[in-house]
């Protein structure tokens, strides 16, 4: 089968939580720094110094504090990031005709077509270097012919760079590339997969699509093609949010059904408080849980239109409730939000939900002033 080719470029804010902190307080500079500052939680974000000490994303933060007890930590500063976010998508959105906005700190572009005007290579870096001068944030960049050999580039690149993958050079490149650089194959994926003898991209090609199958169900099937340096999803053209979600992959996996609940209403506390900084109300709660097995499943709820934590909280432990059975062990947990109708609206509809709106107002500002973690229930922390 033949496939045009496509040209794709992957952008990545480095530690971006960190990096905003940094512009706030330039004596964080070049010191190990965590996001994630609550005793049960999970660390959000840190920086390169501290991943030195063996720290990263998603590890929970007593582990962290054991890695590395001089860090410095904080509990994050979510509005701005948001601010960051949107600055940085307003810079692509003006010089990008086809984009996609993965994360808060992620980026695909779709240059197909673009080389009959502009050498692409050259585009990309002007677009980095003028990200960097407006918006003082470190971004790297890959370049190549789909978004998961972008995104392996940029991975490389990483930290404050940049790296091309010419299109016909990708299933070499990857090759000698250990098989944990595919995106999604994680610490754990990767050890199974060690324990067949694969450790690099080539020796994963090489035992073949019904081999990697046998050991990964469908997901081998994928894994095959990647090895190849194929993908072919498409870039997803960039709307206003739609659903707003969080989720955490733990570094073990957890069957602690205390610790879960807890993450629950930590990830529905944030995607709440999103909600009402976009002045929106939700009619359907979700959860998403995935197993070792990487068998993931989402069971939602319709609400009556709300932001409010309290509202959401019941409805999201119920749903994990009915679903979990005890002593699973949990690798992944998402809390989800859709069904959004503008806020101002409902307000009048509902007019009972008032004085708790008043509340959340309250409760917002004081997030807002003194960082999202000031306030929290007593539930979330226990
Ligand atoms: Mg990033």
């Amino acid at each position: 089968m033949n496939h045009p080719q496509r040209i794709i470029a992957h952008f990545d804010l480095d530690s971006f939580f960190v990096s905003v902190e940094v512009i706030h307080n330039p004596e964080l500079k070049g010191k190990p720094v965590i996001v994630g500052g609550q005793e049960r939680g999970v660390v959000s974000a840190c920086s390169y110094e501290a991943r030195k000490f063996g720290i990263h994303s998603a590890m929970p933060v007593q582990k962290a504090r054991q890695l590395c007890p001089h860090a410095i930590f904080l509990k994050g500063n979510y509005e701005a990031y948001g601010n960051y976010s949107r600055w940085v998508t307003d810079i692509i959105k003006a010089e990008a005709p086809l984009f996609e906005k993965a994360s808060v700190d992620e980026f695909y572009l779709d240059l197909t077509g673009m080389d009959k005007f502009f050498h692409p290579f050259e585009w990309t870096i002007a677009l980095r270097n003028s990200i960097i001068e407006k918006t003082g944030l470190p971004i790297s960049f890959g370049l190549s012919s789909n978004k998961m050999m972008a995104k392996i580039a940029t991975n490389l690149a990483k930290p404050n760079g940049y790296l091309h993958i010419p299109f016909g050079t990708e299933k070499a490149f990857l090759a000698p590339l250990p098989i944990g650089e595919i995106p999604g194959v994680g610490t754990q994926t990767e050890k199974l997969l060690n324990s067949y003898g694969i450790f690099t991209i080539h020796q994963a090609f090489e035992t073949g699509k019904v081999e990697l199958e046998n050991i990964l169900g469908k997901w081998g099937l994928d894994l095959w093609e990647k090895s190849r340096g194929l993908h072919f999803s498409k870039v997803q053209p960039y709307h206003e949010a739609k659903s707003i979600s969080s989720e955490n992959t733990f570094d073990e996996n957890i069957a602690d059904v205390k610790f879960l609940n807890a993450e629950l209403v930590r990830l529905t506390e944030k995607v709440c408080f999103e909600l009402r900084q976009e002045g929106k109300l939700a009619g359907c709660a979700a959860i998403k849980v995935r197993f070792p097995s990487f068998e993931t499943f989402t069971r939602q709820a319709r609400i009556a239109p709300t932001n409010s934590d309290d509202a959401v909280i019941p409805v999201v432990k119920e749903l994990f409730k009915r679903f979990y059975k005890k002593n699973e062990p949990v690798r992944l947990l998402g809390v989800k939000l859709s069904n959004f109708t503008s806020n101002a609206i409902q307000a009048n509809l509902f007019d009972k939900g008032k004085p708790k709106e008043n509340l959340y107002k309250a409760i917002d500002d004081v997030k807002k002033k003194y960082g999202k973690y000031s306030l929290r229930r007593a539930s979330s922390n226990s």
